[in-house]
């Protein structure tokens, strides 16, 4: 006998553009607070002095581009934030933020649907965010474009929409935490690998999605997200 006692899960991973190849996904790495403006939005007191934090999302919670996130259970405020991504192509611990882009094999743009609600309920208590973050169908990813084509430009527009409407708008310049120096710290706290995704945090206008809304996310020069909340799954 060999093998598995059950059948092993797919691998999940995201499209490359300009090849059939997929990029795996091994981890999806998340920063919090790293957008002063949404810091401020949030109440939350902190200062951009404050060291970055992350936290993580399942690897199958990915929602691909064109497809759907049903409206996820125990939550009445299900909320958007658009995010640069970005994807990991080479391993490493204590990366020097000089090196760290050496280690990036591309960008895409992401949502990090989060249950407010229940986030909220977390912060209270002093709970883990999990609850609040890391559900199934939280990680709507667009394809990732290979900094080879698109460089490593900062200084992107950021955008969602909802339904046409703007919501979100800024640019990730804006970033308290640039891609360098989060590579950095999160390789400080985990040995990064490749096939890690690292989503960079939202800037302020985050809000409430409804089932039936078609969101749009887009950061410029990179792949764009279209994604639809659908009615819950039944049970
Ligand atoms: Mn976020």
């Amino acid at each position: 006998m060999s093998g598995y006692v059950i059948t092993p899960p797919p691998v999940a991973s995201l499209p490359v553009i300009g090849t059939d190849a997929r990029f795996p996904v091994r981890r999806i790495y998340c920063v919090g607070r790293n957008y002063l403006a949404h810091v401020r939005e949030m109440n939350e007191g902190a200062d951009e002095r404050d060291p970055p934090f992350f936290f993580q999302k399942p690897a199958d919670s990915i929602v691909h581009d064109g497809g759907v996130s049903p409206y996820p259970t125990l939550t009445k405020s299900l909320h958007h934030e658009v995010e640069l991504v970005v994807a990991i192509s080479k391993g490493g611990a204590f990366i020097p933020k000089a090196q760290a882009l050496d280690h990036v094999f591309g960008y895409g743009v992401g949502v990090d649907l989060t249950r407010r609600d229940l986030q909220t309920v977390a912060k209270d208590k002093g709970w883990p965010w999990e609850m609040g973050k890391s559900f199934d169908h939280s990680a709507p990813l667009s394809a990732i474009a290979p900094a080879s084509v698109v460089g490593h430009d900062e200084t992107r527009k950021i955008r969602l929409t909802i339904n046409g409407k703007e919501r979100q708008s800024s640019t990730v310049a804006h970033m308290t935490w640039s891609t360098p120096e989060i590579i950095s710290k999160l390789s400080e706290h985990y040995r990064l690998e490749a096939g890690d995704i690292i989503m960079t945090g939202t800037p302020e206008g985050v809000g409430a999605v409804n089932i039936g809304d078609v969101i749009e996310a887009q950061v410029e020069g990179l792949p764009t997200l279209t994604f639809t909340i659908t009615e819950p799954l039944k049970p």
